[in-house]
């Protein structure tokens, strides 16, 4: 009886300290070519709500544009029962969003960014009668002006895969978005050719949720419609290597045979029983997630703030680097976005003096209040301090009359992926492709990285 007393106490103390541990199905609906992928998505949508799973369609602006020309209502219908969230206008015909914004300013790139993906957006809007509550890039295709551009447009959240930029295999903050993203270590795909790898799979799942007990965290899963029709992408047929196909000359990826198809989805719908069937874990949408993690706007102690960046200018605790520099200003938690170029100190001599470091100070609050962005050079007169300089020579300063200027070292950076074929390797990109450009902006822009901590 005291065992069982005592086991009975140990699982409700264990109960007590743990958050949730959620999970994301979502599927990138894009395949335009190919209508059987149409019916794919049908029967997705269709079985999970009958299996009371709710999912995240990240549908293409072309493929809903087909389903509606089409006619396929059944189509539109059962995805619009699950979460749509958004997977850009025309996905694999070039120029690929990474493509066209390497080549511009960063502040150009959201408007460019928006004139192409903006029109995608609205025919979603249109066509589902919800606006989408999340967006991913086509590919490892990412560029940083999408964050801004989505926030413009109301979307909350960015969910998708790539290595760009990532913060412990969990949810991030970065560019004022949620970002379930770089899902490292937790995220899980069954082989849906390989069914007799399930048992495997189930364990590897199971093993996830162990790590995550307790503290809490997200796992997800991702598939393509398309992956349930066809045996190869729809745009690796048309659109390899930057290629263009008109569509009149569009060609059909392979398709399963009916057998294979019928495996394919009981692979993942036994997967999805199994998630079910794990005490703890909840199955949310994108449109869920903002809501389940803690306002990313804490009050900083002003502190801890100087003490980090007179070492190192990096994340401390649920705050960004951003987020304590406004508090070494004196000015409010708010959102701003990073500075868009790596500025370059001139000052002569070791210290400025205490009349010019006010100026400095009070200049760099005027640009943040109006340019809601943190400026990368900060004028002391005529000479400047970069923005990791200036931050930490505020850190270190102590009031007296000759302030000493320190050299800023930016830790954060870290977290962004270094230039490797691998960063931007998606087969639709032109052969070689590189986004150094893109890389360094994520760079600049992580001014703002944080964790996403769940409520
Ligand atoms: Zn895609």
């Amino acid at each position: 009886m005291t065992r069982l007393l005592i086991a009975l106490f140990f699982t409700l103390s264990l109960f007590a300290q743990t958050r949730p541990i959620y999970y994301l199905l979502w599927f990138d609906t894009e395949d335009y070519v190919d209508h059987a992928s149409d019916d794919a998505a049908l029967r997705l949508a269709t079985t999970l709500e009958s299996m009371g799973v709710q999912a995240t369609f990240k549908v293409v602006g072309e493929k809903a544009r087909r389903l509606e020309k089409r006619d396929r209502r059944d189509v539109i219908n059962a995805l619009a029962r699950h979460d749509i969230g958004y997977h850009t206008n025309l996905h694999s015909i070039p120029p690929a969003p990474a493509s066209y914004q390497r080549i511009l300013h960063p502040l150009e790139a959201i408007e460019e960014f928006s004139r192409r993906e903006e029109p995608g957006l609205r025919d979603l809007q249109r066509i589902f009668g919800v606006l989408p509550s999340c967006y991913g890039q086509p590919g490892d295709s990412w560029g940083p002006a999408a964050n801004v551009a989505l926030r413009r447009w109301g979307v909350p959240v960015y969910m998708d895969d790539g290595n760009q930029v990532g913060l412990n295999g969990q949810p991030f903050w970065l560019g004022g978005m949620l970002y379930i993203f770089n899902l490292k270590g937790f995220t899980l795909r069954p082989d849906i050719n390989k069914p007799e790898t399930l048992p495997a799979t189930n364990r590897q799942f199971n093993g996830m949720v162990d790590l995550l007990r307790g503290k809490g965290g997200v796992i997800q899963t991702y598939f393509h419609p398309t992956e349930f029709s066809a045996t190869e992408f729809w745009d690796g047929v048309n659109f390899l290597g930057g290629a263009y196909t008109p569509p009149e000359g569009y060609r059909m990826p392979r398709r399963r045979s009916p057998e294979s198809a019928e495996a394919a989805y009981r692979a993942l719908f036994d997967f999805v029983r199994h998630v079910q069937s794990i005490p703890g874990v909840k199955i949310i949408t994108a449109r869920q997630a903002p809501l389940l993690f803690q306002d990313p706007l804490q009050p900083v102690a002003i502190a801890d703030a100087r003490r980090q960046f007179q070492t190192s200018i990096d994340i401390q605790g649920p705050h960004s680097a951003a987020d304590q520099l406004l508090a070494l200003l004196g000015l409010p938690p708010q959102y701003v976005d990073g500075p868009v170029a790596r500025g370059q100190s001139s000052v002569n001599g070791a210290t400025l003096s205490r009349m010019m470091f006010d100026r400095a100070r009070l200049d760099a609050i005027g640009y943040i209040q109006t340019h809601k962005r943190l400026p990368h050079t900060v004028w002391a007169g005529s000479e400047r301090l970069s923005l990791p300089d200036f931050a930490a020579t505020l850190a270190g300063d102590t009031g007296s009359a000759s302030v000493e200027v320190r050299k800023g070292i930016t830790a954060f950076e870290r977290h962004v992926a270094a230039d490797t074929d691998k960063t931007y390797g998606w087969v639709i990109h032109p052969r070689g492709f590189a986004a150094p450009e893109l890389l360094e902006q994520a760079r600049l822009q992580a001014w703002t990285l944080k964790p996403a901590r769940l409520r």
